[in-house]
């Protein structure tokens, strides 16, 4: 893991090495590679024994040529300003690759959650939509869960919301509890996603998924979702997952929905009795597996330690678990890398089509979504591989930003010169 590397350098890197391949100049380039602002909001709230505190919080709106910002909010005590303008640059790209209406966004505040009571909690997050209530809106920009938050939190800034507004609005924001105008397969959607393209890159390298090996970093949201779907519908076998508090290896594949059992009611996988080795998350993330999964931070893989990677394919649930040296070194040794922007589309994806029934009303059945988000990255997946084979491309990762830069650009030019 590497902490010095920038994530706004790494995407402003990303999008260099693609826009190679692209006709774009360097004014319009630039554009391309920084926020369009960045709200700085400094939150004062009051804790439960009486006293003030205050939180650091951003909301960064990267780029709203294709529709509204949009992108999650982030607890976690290191968020930065460059990390959510990196975050808030790759939703950009992701809405596009999965070709869904919508810009690139992203919030988070400086702050461990572990450390606040619920109620604290419930004001400091409706301090933050309170701040952010000028800037979103269904048309304008829809915040949505990331890590450490999720629908009690989306529900608070909806009510904080639509309270200041006088209004009923649930497409202000997506990923809400379902009696709350969420989408039935939201949960599920990000591992979803990670499965399918899983499932589509090993068919396109003439890989067998039955009976390949997994392991999986970060066993959260998109990481234990992704291990269950590997599992329960393309019969992989998961035998290590990990979470902060380190890793458990078991050969003959671990029980991925009874690991999460566990990891609910304990609060961490070590410690899971089923296994036969706990690890370090060092050794999960160069074990040598068919498919490893990187489903926590950022920067998780250097460039060092891809040079330990023993995984024929990486297939990333996480937002830039890479660093792009690592990524160098990756192509340069033939490990096959699926990028975060098509793998983990699911989440916005299916907040997009949560954010459709919002606006329309009427709701669809569990299957439908399912369905639709499989043909989202399904085309998705494919509309990259043409881009590899036709580029000539050195990795899936540049195919994803060629395809992403492309449909923005378009959306610019088309848009004409204003003022
Ligand atoms: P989460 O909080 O539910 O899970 C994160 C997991 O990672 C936790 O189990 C945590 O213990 C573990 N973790 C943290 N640091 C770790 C480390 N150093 N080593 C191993 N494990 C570690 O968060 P999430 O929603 O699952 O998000 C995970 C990643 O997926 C993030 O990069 C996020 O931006 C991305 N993502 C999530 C969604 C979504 O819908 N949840 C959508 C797109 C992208």
């Amino acid at each position: 893991m590497s902490d010095d590397v920038n994530p706004f350098e790494s995407l402003q890197e990303q999008v260099d090495d693609a826009a190679k391949y692209v006709d774009v100049g360097e004014d319009t380039l630039e554009r391309l590679k920084n926020p369009e602002r960045v709200l700085e909001a400094n939150l004062t709230v009051e804790l439960d024994d009486g006293s003030l505190s205050v939180f650091r919080a951003y909301r960064s709106q990267f780029n709203g040529d294709r529709g509204p910002y949009k992108g999650g909010i982030r607890y976690h005590p290191g968020v930065s300003r460059d990390e959510v303008k990196a975050l808030s640059g790759w939703m950009v790209y992701k809405c596009a690759v999965v070709d869904i209406p919508y810009g690139g966004g992203k919030g988070g505040i400086v702050i461990d959650p572990i450390d606040y009571s619920e109620s604290e909690l419930e004001r400091i997050t409706r301090s933050f939509a309170t701040e952010l209530r000028p800037f979103i809106g269904q048309d304008k920009d829809i915040p949505a869960p990331d890590v450490n938050t999720g629908q009690r939190e989306m529900n608070w800034i909806k009510d904080t919301y639509e309270t200041l507004e006088g209004t009923t609005e649930p497409g202000v924001i997506t990923g809400k509890a379902i009696d709350s105008g969420g989408s039935r397969g939201r949960v599920e959607a990000t591992g979803r996603s990670t499965m399918l393209t899983a499932r589509e890159a090993f068919d396109y390298l003439g890989m067998d998924m039955t009976g390949a090996t997994v392991a999986v970093q970060g066993y959260g949201n998109a990481g234990s979702v992704a291990a269950k779907l590997l599992e329960s519908e393309l019969g992989a076998s998961v035998v290590a997952v990990s979470d902060s508090s380190g890793a458990i290896y078991d050969p003959a594949g671990l029980d991925t929905h009874a690991v999460k059992e566990y990891k609910n009611e304990t609060g961490s996988v070590t410690g899971y009795e089923d296994a036969s080795e706990e690890l370090t998350n060092e050794e999960l993330l160069t074990m040598d597996v068919d498919l490893l999964v990187p489903a926590a931070l950022e920067n998780a893989i250097d460039a060092e330690l891809a040079r330990e990677v023993g995984a024929d394919v990486i297939v990333e649930a996480a937002n830039g678990p890479l660093t792009p040296d690592a990524d160098d070194v990756l192509t340069e040794r033939d490990v096959y890398v699926f990028p975060d922007i098509l793998a983990n589309a699911g989440g916005v994806t299916v907040s997009y089509f949560e954010w459709v029934q919002n606006r329309q009303r009427f709701y669809w059945t569990e299957e439908r979504v399912n369905e639709e988000l499989e043909r989202h990255i399904v085309e998705a997946f494919e509309g990259l591989i043409d881009a590899y084979e036709e580029h000539d491309l050195p990795n899936f990762r540049t195919a994803a930003y060629v395809v992403a830069i492309q449909r923005v650009l378009n959306a610019y030019d088309e848009s004409g010169t204003w003022p």
